[in-house]
């Protein structure tokens, strides 16, 4: 669970919510003087690389840090060498059957949101999920 910190971070980062809007979303809810407060409190931490706030870990190197241990793991199963085959824009019958299935074991198997298996398939999340329920 991340800290009340990241959670105003990603509030202003993420969804371009001004302070006052932000202390209304947080729970219990707190003024927008407030969010100020916590945002500037001492035992914050700024990331060197995104320059965001934090208590115990930056949420954007966490992210990269997940999608860099996921690859991983997908190395780990052999099925990285068959995504890179299926990523190239190659639209012949076998290739999109093979980049179906590919999407499909993501999909199914590995739990990923269609986002992240365009991510990683460099298509954008709307034709992964127009191959996904053809
Ligand atoms: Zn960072």
């Amino acid at each position: 669970m991340a800290g009340r910190l990241e959670q105003i971070q990603k509030y202003r980062d993420v969804d371009n919510l001004t302070l006052k809007q932000i202390g209304q979303k947080l729970r219990p809810a707190v003024t927008a003087e407030r969010v100020r407060q916590i945002l500037e409190q001492r035992n914050a931490k700024q990331c060197t690389v995104h320059k965001t706030f934090f208590e115990k870990q930056c949420y954007k190197c966490k992210k990269l840090e997940e999608y860099d241990s996921l690859i991983e793991k997908l190395k780990r199963d052999g099925i990285w060498d068959t995504i890179q085959k299926v990523k190239k824009h190659d639209r012949s019958a076998l290739m999109v059957s093979q980049r179906y299935l590919v999407v499909r074991k993501l999909k199914v198997r590995y739990k990923l949101s269609f986002r992240l298996i365009g991510r990683i398939l460099e298509r954008d999340h709307a034709s992964i999920m127009h191959l996904f329920y053809q």
